[in-house]
């Protein structure tokens, strides 16, 4: 009888110690499972910081490409009402100067005509015959009947007033002087 309860004190000992070295184990364990919980725990937050961060930083990017976009809308448009206005003055220099051209053409167009026209009669000189180009010894062209009849009245060139007699007159050949063919 005391012998069995010897033996069951022992393996009841012999039970407390294995449940001695479990509890050990599990403790052992359990406190690298909070270690390793406590490591998620802070790298989470650290995830989170970093994405307000961001997230931050984002809002602000966004609201400065908007204020840049802003920017260069305005930009565009003064660039836009500059142009619109720098062809407004073109299109009217450009009227202006058309006009101009005008105006030379036609002035251009009456000394052609001055060039070759008898300034006693108006009427352009001939190649030949009695109304072909002479010149007197001043210098000046006429109509040969036209300066031949006003040299019978007065011995002087009509245009520059230089004395002058019939004798100097002089036939003139310059292509560029005569009328066109
Ligand atoms: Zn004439
Ligand atoms: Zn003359």
């Amino acid at each position: 009888m005391e012998c069995k309860k010897t033996e069951d004190i022992l393996k009841l000992q012999n039970q407390l110690k294995d449940a001695k070295m479990k509890n050990t184990k599990l403790k052992k364990e359990n406190k690298t499972l909070i270690n390793d919980l406590q490591f998620v725990r802070s790298q989470n937050e650290k995830l989170v910081i970093e994405f307000n961060t961001f997230s931050l930083k984002s809002i602000e990017n966004l609201e400065k490409l908007q204020k840049i976009i802003g920017k260069l809308e305005q930009m565009y448009f003064v660039v836009e009402n500059t142009c619109a206005h720098f062809i407004q003055k073109l299109e009217k220099q450009k009227q202006i100067h058309l006009k101009e051209m005008d105006e030379l053409k036609r002035d251009l167009d009456k000394q052609n005509q001055d060039d070759i026209t008898c300034s006693i009669c108006l009427v352009a000189w001939d190649v030949s015959g009695s109304h072909r180009l002479v010149s007197l010894f001043c210098g000046h062209l006429f109509g040969d009947s036209c300066i031949r009849s006003y040299l019978n009245r007065s011995e002087i060139c009509p245009t520059c007033r230089m004395p002058c007699r019939q004798d100097q007159i002089r036939y003139i050949y310059g292509r560029r002087i005569l009328p066109k063919q």
